[in-house]
């Protein structure tokens, strides 16, 4: 253990961060030791809020308007992959599970910081339910995968596609921003096993399941 005197946070977040990337690159095998830079502190681009309740409203009753079956009507034309939700480096700034003052008592999402504007693609093939202002998510794209999982991608700048559309691997959805309860540019990625809040899971856990690593 290290006291704060020898390991201040904002020195210690950019040692840990680029010796973090390296341990990934190298194979992933001391990650779980060498975690990326992961502070909670204001200046460190990433969300102060994951909860908001209108936005959890609009997502139920825009799940219930469409329909269940939508996703699976085009399954077999679409390759069952998986991809990157973004195509340049990114930092991490938030990890999902982290602690914090989020509702849930953790981090729902990983926060990704990138420029703003940076290309946002579907981390897979689904159904978008919602994709508009999202409250405490800001600008926001919420997409059922064909799994029955839900990514939602937050504090976007921009959104590239509407609700109802049949989204691909890999499509282009928006660009990241800084919108709504986020303390600077980063993409929000949130995995939920179902719609409601409370029911997410690890992204890169569930990622990597399907051969997509995100650290
Ligand atoms: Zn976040």
């Amino acid at each position: 253990m290290r006291s704060p005197e020898d390991h201040p946070p904002a020195a210690g977040c950019t040692r840990r961060g680029i010796f973090g990337i390296a341990a990934a690159l190298m194979g992933g095998a001391l990650s779980i030791g060498a975690a990326p830079c992961v502070t909670s502190r204001s200046d460190n681009d990433s969300c102060t809020r994951d909860y908001d309740a209108a936005f959890e409203s609009a997502l139920a009753a825009a799940d219930a308007r469409i329909p269940q079956n939508a996703d699976y009507i085009t399954r077999a034309a679409i390759p069952k992959v998986f991809a990157m939700p973004l195509r340049r480096g990114y930092r991490v700034t938030a990890r999902y599970g982290q602690p914090g003052n989020w509702l849930a008592g953790h981090h729902t999402g990983i926060d990704l910081a990138v420029p703003r504007g940076t290309p946002v693609y579907a981390v897979a093939a689904g159904t978008v339910v919602l994709a508009q202002w999202s409250g405490a998510y800001g600008k926001a794209v919420t997409i059922r995968l064909r799994d029955g999982h839900y990514a939602l991608y937050g504090h976007l700048n921009h959104i590239r596609t509407r609700p109802g559309s049949s989204i691909a691997t890999g499509a282009r959805i928006a660009d990241s921003g800084s919108t709504g309860r986020a303390t600077g540019p980063h993409l929000h990625l949130e995995i939920r096993s179902k719609r409601p809040y409370g029911s997410d899971v690890d992204p890169v856990a569930y990622l990597a399941r399907h051969g997509v690593r995100l650290l």
